[in-house]
């Protein structure tokens, strides 16, 4: 794709999500705060409707995963445990003329000395925590270190034994967890790809050693199956075999989803072998009664499970999705062709004129309160005339627009446009309910 059609995209959804109510930039009317945005009413329903399809396939939908929903303030013992505090760093280089910084892994290959923003010379590569520390209670001394957590998992970890205690889980079973994740990233961009504080949706799945490669090929095929289920492009989805000496320092093997963003193919989510990094080093272990065998020494059954990491981020998946339902063939009417499921309004519901108060009414009291009652994300709009209204909706997403006009007062019947064809239904308001349903499964 041409760099200018690239730039052209991005500045579209960007536009289109700050006019029509997704996204703002965080802290907006001081200036902004880099890398963090606020989530206008329809970005949080499209970001509910995301985290609500992944929970329902992955917890509510299986017999073997157990919620969590831990702390974001973590002590810094954990981080120590698990390497963060240790390892959890990008290389950083500062420019010695204008003191911007960069991450070195990203700059060009062939002007790695050269400042890309004022041309200055680059310092030497310097190592960069990403973690945000702070001070927990009122006494500031080295006790009092906490960070905000730099990735969900650690906090499935370190309530491995009090999910096994209370649930007794047998294996393989899995832990999964919905949360925010905060991380100083060294130059935040892209929109909503890279930022400071964002979202993860993460499982850590436990296993016996043996089983690992069987799991793993299982999780690959289940994260592609929820990417098909949620209406992602299937064709800008690509699998990348991450190479031995790219590994993450606890991972043995690592399949990264790549996604064809405007700005390039880059991560999306994540699947992981870690082996048994994790709940080692946290000296976590569990009682494998069907492998007890006192003979072989294991300690009555005792071992620590390996663990498969499928790890999606929700902002990513956002923009992802996003991308995948930008639709303009037409460029009169661009949309959002979404999956219904996900799409942030349902429908929306017309009366023809707003000026006519019997139609308001019927609107109102008869369609309006009975689907919003029904499937709660329905929209009221009688502004503008009826093209302008389409137009309005097809923009955000909106499947199906239902217009109440003068016959609907005597057949009880109204007009659904729908958001892809541009064709309208006459469907009976009793029957409405149904209508919608049948379409949304
Ligand atoms: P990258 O290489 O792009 O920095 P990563 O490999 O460090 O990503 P992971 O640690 O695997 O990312 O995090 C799991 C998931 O969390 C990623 O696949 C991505 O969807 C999401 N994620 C990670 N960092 C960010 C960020 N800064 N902003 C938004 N989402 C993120």
């Amino acid at each position: 794709m041409a760099k200018e059609k690239e730039n052209e995209i991005m500045e579209k959804i960007v536009s289109l999500c700050k006019r029509r109510g997704f996204i703002f930039q965080g802290s907006e009317i001081y200036g902004g705060l880099a890398g963090t945005f606020d989530w206008g009413h329809f970005g949080v329903a499209l970001k509910n409707n995301i985290k609500q399809a992944w929970w329902k396939k992955f917890v509510d939908g299986r017999r073997d995963m157990y919620g969590i929903d831990a702390a974001i303030l973590m002590s810094s013992k954990v981080w120590e445990a698990s390497g963060h505090v240790a390892g959890f760093s990008d290389p950083m280089v500062e420019c010695q003329k204008c003191k911007r910084r960069f991450r070195a892994d990203q700059l060009d290959p062939n002007l790695q000395e050269i400042c890309p923003e004022c041309g200055g010379k680059l310092g030497e590569p310097k190592q960069f925590n990403m973690m945000f520390q702070t001070k927990v209670g009122a006494v500031e001394d080295s006790s009092s270190v906490a960070y905000l957590r730099p990735e969900t998992a650690q906090g499935i970890f370190v309530n491995f034994k009090n999910t096994v205690d209370a649930f007794h889980p047998k294996l393989p079973f899995g832990m999964a967890q919905i949360g925010k994740a905060f991380r100083n990233e060294i130059t935040p961009r892209d929109f909503i790809f890279r930022q400071r504080e964002f979202e993860q949706m993460e499982i850590e799945y436990f296993i016996r050693e043996t089983d690992w490669e069987k799991y793993f090929e299982y999780w690959k095929e289940q994260m592609s199956a929820w990417m098909e289920e949620c209406g992602f492009d299937m064709t800008k989805i690509h699998e990348l075999e991450v190479a031995p000496e790219d590994l993450a320092h606890y991972s043995k093997r690592t399949v990264d989803f790549e996604f064809d963003y405007p700005f390039g193919r880059k991560e999306l989510f994540g699947l992981a072998y870690r082996g048994s990094f994790d709940l080692s080093n946290h000296k976590l272990e569990y009682v494998d009664e069907e492998n007890s065998d006192p003979s072989t020494g294991s300690g009555q059954g005792k071992m620590v499970p390996h663990v498969i990491e499928p790890t999606f981020g929700v902002d990513r998946a956002m923009l992802a999705i996003l991308l995948s339902a930008y639709n303009e063939e037409d460029p009169e009417r661009p949309f959002l062709k979404f999956k219904p499921s996900m799409a942030p309004v349902i429908c929306a519901v017309s009366p023809l004129l707003k000026n006519k108060p019997e139609l308001v009414e019927y609107a109102n009291a008869k369609v309006y309160a009975m689907l919003k009652n029904e499937f709660g994300r329905v929209a009221w709009d009688d502004n503008g005339n009826i093209g302008k209204r389409y137009r309005r909706q097809d923009e955000i997403g909106t499947p199906w627009c239902i217009v109440i006009d003068f016959d609907t007062l005597t057949d009880d019947s109204v007009t659904v446009r729908d958001r892809d064809t541009g064709t309208q239904e006459r469907v009976k308001v009793s029957d409405l309910v149904s209508y919608i349903k049948n379409k949304l499964n």
